[in-house]
């Protein structure tokens, strides 16, 4: 029989007392072999502990994989709409618990409450919207050469999936990954960020309670050296989906090259927003303010670059600095605050090295520190750097953090060049209200997804997510495409002739 965690106890402050949680293999909650464990800090104080998780190494790794490898064959069986059904169930639970869930995320990673309402909706909309897979899961049929054969193409399930999963959206992108997988029928071992691990256990748990049966799903925590490592080396992990840095998916790739290991990599991203001379400049202010600062900036498609053109460049940089000055950095939970901490304190420190740089690149327009006034976590005012160009690092590198920059240019050519000229190529924008230009720019921009009239950030789970160039290997998540990652085809030929015939050589 499964178990369940505990249920969260309130202290004095609003806030929950620390508990003890658990790795979930072959449907038993358990600490790691090791007895070691590591802490959950709310990076908006990071005096506030959320809780203890297991810091698991690759024993723990084993007897999950071992767990997963002994559900897979009963799970693939199930019929794909009764799996359906689960994961049906498993989006009206998250429904119901979705303000918890919500609080609990600001909690352990910083972000408004709005956005972590946000964060598990994209995990509900993932379940409703896969759930219907079930009950498609298209193959092809198409006709033979041969007179009395049959042709047709199924997709198969892989077997056991490692998923390695980032900090930013604790349970939006586990989701993405988990329910994918569940619904073609593998089994999965779930390491998430170690700065994020309540999120990714509300969501198993809740899958559980829908019905998943015990050993489909094992969570394992731990650090990427100690858990990652094993589960990406693990003969019997057939497919490894991450999606984290370059830095580490380029290791990742890497690692499971040598045994032809399935891997599907969502890496960074440095997102231009294009604001041409025609652009409505209020809604452009507005959508370079949420896209650069909702989640402090540490979106995958955060919008980190603001290419302008030349003759509404000064007055997009002074509406800008007035809006960005009206921001109010707190802590997430509290009513009216717009930006909340940064994930944790190596992060703040990194983010504030390449303020430094920007500093030195162009001119600080307003923000550039740290913030110890909203809180005694990691908090950085929302920064503003102008007159960058594709030489500068401000351009080039991967910040993840509240911080944005305005290039100058003179035509859209050139900001389309400046766009693309940059080895990531996740999201992208363009504010135009010339549908020729905004054509131009669908066509030309390289990246995985391009927005009109809109910020890079706003991704709906039905339509294909991933990058370009070093943002990925090629690989799109959500939509049918995630189904492309998650399975395999099986090309099927029946012959209903009664006689040998030759494919390509009986042919006159
Ligand atoms: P990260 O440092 O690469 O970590 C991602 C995951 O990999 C975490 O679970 C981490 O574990 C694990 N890990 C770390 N080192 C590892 C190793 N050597 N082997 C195996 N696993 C390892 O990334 P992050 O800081 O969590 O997330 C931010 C990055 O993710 C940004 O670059 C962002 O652009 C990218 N991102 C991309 C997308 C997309 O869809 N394209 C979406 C969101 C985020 P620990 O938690 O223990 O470190
Ligand atoms: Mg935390």
């Amino acid at each position: 029989m499964t178990t369940t965690q505990t249920a969260p106890k309130e202290t004095g402050t609003g806030n929950m007392a620390p508990q003890t949680f658990n790795n979930l293999i072959n449907g038993q909650w358990k600490p790691a072999k090791s007895g070691k464990t590591f802490q959950n800090l709310n990076p908006a104080d990071p005096s506030d502990c959320i809780g203890t998780f297991p810091a698991s190494d690759a024993q723990d790794v084993q007897e999950a994989v071992e767990a997963a490898k002994k559900a897979y064959d009963a799970w693939r069986l199930t019929p794909a709409p009764r799996r359906g059904e689960i994961i049906f169930k498993a989006g009206q639970i998250l429904m119901e618990r979705k303000e918890q869930y919500a609080r609990e995320m600001t909690r352990e990673m910083g972000k408004v409450l709005a956005e972590t309402r946000g964060d598990i909706q994209e995990a509900i909309d993932m379940c409703f919207y896969t759930a219907g897979e079930g009950r498609r899961l298209f193959g092809h049929t198409t006709p033979s050469e041969l007179q009395n054969k049959f042709c047709m193409s199924l997709r198969m399930p892989i077997g056991v999936c490692g998923l390695i999963t980032p900090w930013n959206f604790p349970m939006a992108i586990p989701s993405w990954k988990l329910i994918p997988a569940l619904i073609a029928g593998n089994t999965v071992v779930l390491k998430p960020a170690s700065d994020t691990p309540l999120s990714s256990l509300r969501l198993v748990e809740v899958l559980q309670e829908a019905g998943v049966p015990e050993g489909v799903i094992n969570l394992v925590y731990g650090s990427g050296s100690t858990v990652g490592n094993p589960l990406i080396d693990h003969p019997d992990v057939r497919l490894i989906s991450f999606t984290g840095s370059c830095e580490v998916g380029r290791s990742v790739n890497e690692r499971c090259a040598p045994n032809f290991k399935r891997v599907s990599l969502e890496l960074g991203g440095k997102n231009a927003a294009i604001i041409l001379e025609d652009a409505n400049l209020d809604l452009a202010v507005e959508g370079i303010v949420w896209g650069a600062f909702g989640t402090a900036g540490q979106r995958c498609t955060a919008t980190s670059r603001v290419i302008v053109q030349k003759g509404i460049h000064a007055e997009l940089r002074d509406r800008l600095v007035k809006r960005i000055n009206g921001l109010k950095l707190g802590y997430g939970l509290e009513k009216g605050i717009d930006v909340g901490p940064v994930v944790n304190e190596s992060a703040m420190n990194k983010i504030l090295e390449y303020i430094e740089i920007g500093k030195k690149e162009g001119q600080l327009l307003t923000g550039g520190e740290r913030d110890t006034a909203a809180g005694a976590g990691w908090f950085i005012k929302p920064t503003l750097i102008d007159n960058i160009n594709t030489k500068h690092r401000i351009a080039q590198e991967e910040i993840f953090g509240p911080v944005t920059a305005l290039m100058p240019v003179a035509d859209l050519d050139e900001a389309i060049h400046v766009a693309n000229d940059i080895e990531f190529g996740l999201s992208t924008a363009i504010y135009t209200k010339d549908v020729n230009k905004a054509f131009r720019a669908l066509r030309d921009l390289e990246a995985g997804i391009t927005y009109v009239n809109a910020p890079t950030i706003g991704a709906e789970v039905h339509l294909p997510f991933g990058g370009v160039k070093n943002t990925g290997n090629g690989h799109r998540e959500a939509a049918e495409t995630a189904l492309d990652i998650f399975t395999e085809w099986k090309a099927c030929y029946v012959d209903y002739s009664d006689r040998l015939q030759r494919a390509q050589i009986d042919h006159n």
